[in-house]
């Protein structure tokens, strides 16, 4: 990728923590990948070593008093391993019942100088390896290794041979089919990460946020980022995982791994960035420390519409790498859901937006009225509404025309606009008449806003403006009721004017009624 804007001196904050349930932990461990063992699994592992200790009992010659101990080791075994499922435990407590299995197989071994018993040895081993994670079959070798040696030391004759060959065969059996095992638990539990981390984006208003912060967790990279084409086309960083590189443009180069996945339309990877040759020199410079970097296309009705860069510190050797699938699913799933959330925010919009003037609408106006009224009660804080309206506005339309009514409009909704202070919201009510929401504001504070606005009514029109403060109790509906009806009496008294609502008839002094 290129990166001459990227500030090299950008800090780096490490993975950002997962927003999302689901995705948020490393994936590449046992512990994360794997999940817990259900019940029908730890059956069937019961089932295989009651068969291996009645095969014990049956096959291994040798006194029955040794025998028993055999058989009792392994349903020893199975049942501390019951013991240890659904707990959370460290790799040395993992490690502990296999080790003392292969202690009590070792001691039998030494007693009896059987070398059947090296063939269970080596069962416990590859349980291990099915189920465990890498450190914790390295602690188990270890300990068969020793196992074996104690025996093979004391019966040379018999099990030195034997010994050494179990020794040899056990890493190169074994090994394998902990990384195998070990891929399939992550590749099984990424389904319902997937589908957790989508739901999150879905129902999250930035749902590029979203993905950005899931994916170290998801594929333990270190640095992500997502590239999108702006309106001239120029491609920028819109979500980043380390903060200083949103926003940064990548420019146009024949190198430029983002510019690579966008022509070819297809994942670029490079394993080994620093002994590269045809990646950018910022690549070096900037991110020395990053090995692996892989661009994957986010496609939309067969255009590339965004590229997902993703590095990791370590080198990954292939592009098959089940964390460079992750990436591969993530750019998949970023497609549909930035497109879902693009369009609900751009519905959203639409809805809550007048087209003419740019305001609020009536709809987004009393979305907002309700808040605002909530935020005043919790904090008991004045708020007031008013509503203005033009003059004689018909008028106007007819002696200049409602192309010229629309741009008294415009003008009337940008001078006002300018003229309130941040917080206040002008809506266009509809028509001529627009209504102004003024928190922290009281009737004579809201009344001086109004008369504020009116003086700049563009176009040399005049308007009248109805006011009213929130008494803290009433309902939006009596709220609007009472401003209407100033706005009434302030036609009705000759226009041109802002009048200040009574307050509301429970409110008032009883000698105010009376009269
Ligand atoms: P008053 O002083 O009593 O408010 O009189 P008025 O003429 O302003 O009020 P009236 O309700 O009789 O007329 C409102 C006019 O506003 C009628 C309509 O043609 C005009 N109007 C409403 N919406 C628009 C718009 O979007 N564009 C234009 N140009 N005119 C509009
Ligand atoms: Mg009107
Ligand atoms: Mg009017």
């Amino acid at each position: 990728m290129d990166t001459a804007r990227i500030p090299p001196s950008a800090p780096v904050p490490g993975p950002v923590p997962a927003a999302v349930p689901g995705p948020d932990a490393p994936v590449l461990t046992v512990a994360d990948g794997g999940g817990r063992r259900e019940l029908p699994g730890y059956a069937m592992e019961l089932i295989a070593f009651a068969a291996i200790g009645i095969a014990v009992m049956l096959l291994i010659p040798g006194s029955t008093l040794t025998r028993a101990a055999g058989a009792l080791a392994l349903v020893a075994l199975a049942v501390s391993r019951g013991w240890a499922h659904g707990r959370e435990l460290g790799p040395a407590a993992r490690a502990a019942p296999p080790l003392l299995f292969a202690l009590c197989i070792s001691a039998l071994s030494a007693a009896t100088a059987e070398p059947l018993y090296d063939v269970i040895l080596c069962f416990n081993v590859l349980v291990v390896a099915l189920q465990e994670d890498r450190r914790t079959l390295a602690v188990v070798i270890g300990g068969t290794w020793i196992a074996l040696a104690v025996p093979a030391a004391i019966h040379p004759m018999d099990l030195g041979l034997r010994a050494l060959v179990w020794a040899v065969l056990l890493p190169i059996l074994s090994v394998p089919i902990q990384r195998r095992s070990e891929e399939l638990r992550v590749r099984v539990g990424l389904g319902p990460r997937l589908r957790s981390l989508q739901a999150a984006m879905l129902s999250n208003p930035d749902s590029r946020e979203t993905l950005i912060e899931s994916a170290p967790g998801l594929t333990g990279c270190e640095i992500v980022l997502l590239v999108e084409p702006d309106s001239s086309g120029t491609f920028v960083v819109t979500a980043a995982n380390r903060s200083g590189l949103t926003g940064t443009a990548v420019p146009e180069d024949a190198r430029s791994l983002v510019h690579r996945t966008v022509r070819a339309g297809r994942p670029v990877f490079v394993p080994d960035a620093a002994n590269a040759t045809d990646v950018p020199p910022q690549l070096h410079d900037d991110f020395a420390e990053l090995s692996t970097w892989f661009c994957a296309p986010v496609m939309r009705s067969g255009l590339v519409a965004a590229v997902l860069v993703t590095a990791w510190g370590e080198q990954i050797g292939k592009a098959d790498d089940l964390r460079v699938d992750i990436v591969r699913s993530l750019a998949s799933e970023a497609s549909t859901t930035i497109d879902h959330t693009d369009l609900l925010r751009s519905l959203s919009d639409t809805a809550s937006r007048d087209p003419l003037t740019g305001l609020t609408n009536r709809r987004g106006w009393d979305g907002l009225l309700a808040k605002e009224m909530a935020i005043a009660r919790s904090r008991r804080t004045p708020l007031a509404v008013a509503i203005i309206d033009l003059d004689r506005f018909k008028e106007f339309n007819d002696v200049h025309g409602h192309r010229a009514g629309d741009r008294l409009l415009r003008e009337a909704a940008g001078s006002w606009t300018a003229a309130i202070r941040k917080g206040d919201e002008l809506a266009r009510w509809g028509g001529e008449e627009f209504t102004l929401l003024l928190p922290d504001c009281g009737g004579a504070c809201a009344l001086d806003v109004v008369e504020r606005l009116r003086a700049d009514t563009p176009g040399g029109q005049t308007c009248s403006a109805g006011v009213a403060a929130w008494n803290g109790r009433e309902s939006a509906a009596e709220l609007f009721e009472r401003m209407d009806a100033a706005l009434y009496a302030a036609k009705a008294a000759g226009r041109d004017m802002a009048l200040l609502a009574a307050p509301p008839e429970q409110d008032r002094p009883l000698e105010s009624l009376a009269r």
